[in-house]
């Protein structure tokens, strides 16, 4: 294993400590650590078998199924590239994706492969398609996972195979998760195995510091836990800050083939789940659910969450609710997930901050301009550091130039740092509203209108004014069974903030609102609900 890099030598030694116990559950199929690591190298070796070598792309779109990780770790495992794809995409945007990777080699789940595999004669790069789980009969050369290694249910009697040797170096490249695409085309973040690594060192330093604050002592070895993982593994975070900590700690992740707030609480109840979480929406829906009360989720030790902005009254619900530890993180694809996190009284005690960074991280606060950091307390554009860091964007050297500084990356976000180094977000920079002057930070209306008793879901948005160039306006979702009006929620938000943050319009929508694969509000489809005011 010299060879091995750190996360592929990990589970090589973690397969060694924790071979049977169940590292994923899917309905009723269940992996064991062992099981999954013989799959991952019988699926390495079929991979150098079709060719492939050091830093070539291996694509794979699918969701959260058992074959997810063995296939990711087999791809890093031998120094190829993973590149995972929003299974949410459709032809176009996986065509975009695909195209600009150049990946070689296509994983996709059955699903997929039907909505996906008219597009696949206009990639020129592709050489193969493997899909497991495939509805009937596959044509041409597409290969199927089950005839190369099975399925998931018989990887257990695998022969035991030797993993492929591959030369590999820490900072050598890993993988490219595409960001969210919230404010913009996605764009490739080139990882290292590094980079991928430091979440293990990062999720340990978390558990240890929460339980030292509440004066207990942290066990010698991270604690295995039972997980229900919500979130896609396509996006860093359950990749990197879930399933890395997973492995570490011998835990087992409970898979959803789609969210669905119903099976999810059916499946804790059934499973006895200890945490979950991912975005701040999951807790949100847990919590407002009817049916809540008819199902035992007393198992629940813990709701973690980042990516999106979660409004103080959920870290209190949670807490009071649930009885389970309220956890936040801030990240982003370019920091391979977690840089500040925090849980328990620290989060109870200071709602509004994602917490303080990780052990391996750096936090500062610069101007806009990017030319002065500011004293402490202001609120500018935060600059992160540290070994889980990205190289920088593929294939964009401008938008890498941009945003990878001196060993920083400059992260959109606007934000200020208290005196015990906790990380408050305020706004992104690209939806700060400036009405006449004035700025005026989404994040914190949100709070305040998620504070209002008939509200569940809400998002503020700029919308343009002749002169005054922007003014806020809200969109609210109330709870079922509860009423306001516009006049009720403006009022509601003026005995709060000052006058100039009260939203001048108040959408009522008739769902939850609309967000993307990772939890993430889409406000510029929201913006549209607005027109422009103030036309003379
Ligand atoms: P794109 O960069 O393509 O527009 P994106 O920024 O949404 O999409 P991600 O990398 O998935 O893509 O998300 C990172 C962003 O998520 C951060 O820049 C920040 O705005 C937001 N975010 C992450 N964690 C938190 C948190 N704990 N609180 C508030 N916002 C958060
Ligand atoms: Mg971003």
């Amino acid at each position: 294993w010299k060879n091995a890099p750190p996360s592929l030598r990990l589970l090589a030694q973690m397969v060694r400590a924790y071979g049977p116990r169940v590292f994923t559950i899917y309905e009723d199929e269940r992996v064991t650590f062992d099981a999954n690591y013989r799959a991952t190298a019988h699926i390495a070796a079929q991979l150098v078998e079709m060719g492939v070598g050091k830093g070539d792309r291996v694509a794979m779109a699918m969701r959260n199924l058992p074959e997810w990780p063995a296939i990711f770790f087999a791809i890093v495992g031998i120094g190829a590239i993973a590149v995972p794809l929003n299974a949410w995409w459709t032809g176009g945007e996986i065509e975009y994706a695909m195209n600009d990777s150049g990946a070689k080699i296509l994983f996709v789940d059955g699903e997929r492969h039907e909505r996906l595999k008219g597009c696949y004669d206009r990639l020129p790069a592709l050489e193969r398609v493997v899909v497991s789980r495939a509805r009937g009969e596959v044509e041409g050369d597409v290969v199927r996972l089950e005839a190369l290694i099975g399925a998931p249910g018989s990887w257990q009697s695998l022969p035991d195979a030797a993993f492929p040797d591959a030369e590999i170096a820490p900072d050598d490249d890993a993988t490219i998760f595409y960001t969210s695409g919230t404010t913009g085309n996605p764009k490739g973040a080139l990882g290292t195995h590094r980079n991928f690594a430091t979440n293990i060192l990062s999720s340990g330093y978390v558990a240890a510091r929460t339980m030292l604050r509440r004066g207990e002592t942290p066990p010698a070895v991270p604690d295995a836990k039972v997980m229900l993982l919500v979130i896609p593994l396509f996006h860093v975070t359950a990749c990197s800050a879930a399933m890395m900590g997973v492995v570490a700690s011998g835990s087992t992740m409970v898979f959803m083939r789609k969210w669905d707030v119903e099976q999810a609480m059916a499946l804790i109840e059934r499973e006895k789940v200890q945490g979950t979480g991912g975005v701040p929406t999951i807790a949100w829906q847990l919590l407002e659910h009817p049916a809540r009360k008819d199902y035992d989720l007393s198992s629940l030790e813990a709701i973690a969450y980042g990516g999106a902005p979660s409004a103080p009254e959920l870290v209190r619900r949670i807490y009071e609710e649930f009885g389970a530890l309220p956890g936040n993180g801030w990240g982003m694809t370019e920091t391979t997930a977690t840089v500040t996190t925090h849980s328990g009284e620290d989060y109870l005690n200071r709602p509004n901050s994602a917490g303080p960074p990780v052990a391996t991280a750096d936090l500062r606060i610069m101007s806009i301009e990017g030319d002065r950091e500011l004293p402490l307390g202001e609120v500018g554009e935060l600059w992160a550091r540290g070994p889980m860091i990205v190289k920088g964007y593929w294939n964009k050297p401008e938008a890498t130039a941009e945003t990878f500084v001196d060993g920083w990356v400059r992260t959109g976000d606007l934000a200020r740092l208290d005196e015990e180094g906790f990380l408050y977000i305020v706004d992104r920079a690209k939806d700060i509203i400036i009405r006449g002057g004035e700025n005026i930070y989404s994040i914190e209306v949100e709070d305040v209108l998620y504070a209002h008793p008939a509200v569940t879901d809400a998002a503020l948005v700029g919308i343009p004014h002749k002169t005054l160039g922007e003014e806020p306006a809200a969109v609210v979702h109330l709870a079922p069974g509860s009423a306001a009006t516009e006049a009720e929620i403006q009022a509601w938000v003026r005995e709060r903030l000052a006058g100039f943050k009260v939203p001048v319009r108040v959408h009522f929508s008739p769902t939850v609102l609309p967000r993307n694969a990772n939890g993430k509000i889409l406000k510029t489809e929201l913006r549209a609900l607005f027109e422009e005011r103030g036309a003379a």
